[in-house]
């Protein structure tokens, strides 16, 4: 094997579930997070279709289940509380629901004996050669890697050192949203409620069994310019695009001062021409975002991380041939997904009145309609749109080398 030693950058999902597969396939891999640790909390992730085949195949499906949400049907009402629609749970939910936080503590114990984690640093320089990476960090000197991996999300470090400005590959659509945990005041029971005004969405679902809940808001807008490390500006930013909404909107948006977490962002996708550059690829949200409305992000690392080490593996080690055999299997699952991510908009943030009332009345007729199998066979094709090999019997086999594949 060659390419022993990979640097990830990032341990979210897509980072530890590379890791984690890189050393089953007899690798040694280092993880670098900018964060001090594992980032608790957030919000609600969901799985659909080959993710949960991941899952299975790491032996880590039963936890994940554990830690289910368990999320019920989610209520549209309208500004006065009125319930106007009830949407099915897998919509929102998936076919699995957890809390991020709980995910990447998951995966973090799954992996944190086994592979080393550099806390608290993050990549400053990179520079390849035809033999490896020199990589400098802010704080843990210089190493030199085989392989190094962006699995560092939207906003990728090792993408922007490595391929570019991030406004060579982001497409905004058109979206901003954000997150944050609330008080469960209105003493929601596994289920959510959302309240929609033309251009704008907002709600909150109960989170670990009805003691917190998380607040939610979506909002159309044009790019807007503000500090993505300033909270304080992005908080004014979301107050002023809610002012005037009705219902429990001010009281949610009351709770931002005191929230634990903060999440607010674009809602974006990244396209890449190509997941790598010689010695150096992306995975998950950094090579390939499908953003939060396509509820596929979370499958998409899982996956990504699998392929990416399986490939590579099934390569013996050969970045040649494996990251663009990486690639080549990922290219029209991401399609799909983020084609989902684009689609999905225009329903959960509906932009006039008229198509509000159209949304309202097809969500409420939807179990007499012909069409109502739509809605959750059209996410689990999507989710099912890629056929993932076995890589771990043929690692357990003893890594066979495909055929062609060279040693460098
Ligand atoms: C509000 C919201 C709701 C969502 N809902 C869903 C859903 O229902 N279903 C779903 O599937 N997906 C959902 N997603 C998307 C999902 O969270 C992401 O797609 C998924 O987390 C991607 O994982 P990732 O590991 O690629 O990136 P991320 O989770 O973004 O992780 C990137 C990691 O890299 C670290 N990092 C960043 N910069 C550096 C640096 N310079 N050096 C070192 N580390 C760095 C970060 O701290 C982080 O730990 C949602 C996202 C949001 C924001």
């Amino acid at each position: 094997m060659t390419n022993k030693t990979v640097l990830i950058s990032g341990a979210s999902v897509a980072g530890p579930a590379l890791a984690f597969w890189l050393e089953r396939f007899g690798y040694t891999p280092t993880v670098v997070e900018r964060a001090p640790e594992p980032r608790p909390g957030g919000y609600a992730v969901d799985f659909r279709g080959a993710s949960l085949k991941v899952l299975e195949r790491m032996g880590l499906l039963d936890q994940v289940r554990a830690k289910a949400t368990e999320l019920g049907e989610m209520t549209y009402v309208n500004e006065a509380g009125k319930p106007v629609a009830v949407m099915k749970s897998t919509v929102l939910s998936g076919e699995l629901e957890v809390l991020r936080g709980d995910l990447v503590e998951i995966l973090y114990d799954a992996t944190r004996t086994k592979v080393e984690y550099l806390f608290d640093d993050s990549i400053t320089t990179l520079r390849q050669d035809e033999t490896g990476v020199d990589v400098s960090f802010e704080r843990s000197g210089s190493r030199r890697f085989d392989l190094v991996i962006g699995a560092d999300g939207l906003h990728s470090n090792v993408r922007r050192i490595a391929f570019g400005p991030e406004s060579q590959y982001i497409h905004d659509l058109g979206y901003y949203n954000s997150v944050f945990t609330v008080p469960n005041h209105l003493g929601l029971d596994h289920t959510a409620r959302f309240v929609n005004v033309p251009g704008k969405t907002a709600g909150t679902y109960s989170a670990r069994d009805n003691t917190e809940a998380k607040a939610l808001f979506y909002f159309t807008s044009e790019p807007l310019k503000y500090d993505r490390h300033d909270a304080a500006a992005q908080q004014r930013i979301l107050t002023d695009a809610f002012a005037g909404v009705g219902w429990e909107v001010p009281r949610l948006l009351s709770g931002i001062a005191g929230s634990p977490d903060w999440y607010f962002d674009s809602v974006s996708q990244i396209k890449m021409p190509s997941y790598s550059i010689g010695r150096i690829s992306l995975v998950g949200d950094a090579g390939y975002c499908a953003s939060p409305l396509s509820g596929m992000g979370t499958s998409l690392a899982i996956v990504g991380a699998y392929v990416l080490a399986g490939e590579l593996a099934a390569a013996g080690g050969d970045h040649v041939l494996g990251l663009p055999a990486y690639e080549e299997r990922m290219r029209g699952f991401v399609k799909a997904c983020q084609k989902q991510g684009k689609d999905s908009g225009q329903w959960f943030v509906p932009g006039s009145k008229a198509f509000l009332r159209i949304r309202n009345l097809n969500f409420k007729l939807l179990p007499y309609l012909p069409w109502r199998k739509l809605i959750d066979e059209l996410p689990l094709k999507v989710g099912n749109s890629i056929e993932l090999p076995d890589y771990a019997i043929n690692a357990s086999a003893g890594l066979p080398q495909q055929p062609g594949a060279q040693q460098r």
